[in-house]
């Protein structure tokens, strides 16, 4: 008993800083599988997005264009047509996709549960405009490239690069210095 504890008091010494040093490395390695994770769930669920996309739309034609990204954190899709007409024509497929997407991202809701209606966007090439008037030349050609604009919150976001990662919230044009909506 009494050597023991003599044994263990002689390393002492050297002993404080290793279990920091440890702490450290086990976050810096749940960080970096935390990303890999991340990255591997997305992936996957891009994968199957875009079959459910394939799935739903099999028999449309022309297809329509499709594109995922994010915005604040939650996935978001555009389904854009030729026109309009194809676009009405395509009701069944839309809805067969809403139903895929509902359910292959349900677990992807931030603040609140994941809805495929606020998430997919259907589109053609004549509502792009008149809907919305965006404070200038810049920020009209901005949107939907550097640009994230979310139509039912009006609200302005700048994109990031990192897949995940929300749209920063921005309070004034970059280009114009108009301001925008506040974030609600
Ligand atoms: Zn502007």
């Amino acid at each position: 008993m009494r050597r023991g504890r003599g044994r263990l008091s002689c390393l002492r010494p050297s002993q404080p800083s290793r279990p920091l040093t440890l702490l450290f490395a086990a976050l810096l390695l749940l960080i970096a599988g935390y990303v890999v994770f991340d990255r591997r769930r997305h992936a996957r669920l891009k994968a199957a997005c875009v079959a459910a996309f394939e799935q739903a739309y099999a028999a449309t034609s022309p297809l329509p264009a499709f594109e995922m990204s994010y915005s604040y954190g939650e996935p978001v899709f555009k389904v854009e047509f030729a026109s309009k007409e194809a676009m009405q024509a395509a009701a069944g497929a839309n809805g067969a996709f809403l139903q895929a997407i509902d359910i292959l991202c349900r677990d992807r809701g931030r603040k609140r549960q994941f809805k495929a209606q606020r998430a997919v966007f259907f589109r053609h090439p004549a509502d792009d405009e008149p809907v919305v008037t965006h404070c200038c030349d810049t920020m009209r050609s901005q949107v939907g490239r550097t640009i994230v604009y979310q139509d039912d919150m009006k609200r302005y976001g700048l994109k990031t690069s990192i897949v995940g990662t929300p749209a920063l919230a921005i309070a004034h044009c970059p280009w114009c210095g108009s301001r925008l909506p506040p974030p609600a």
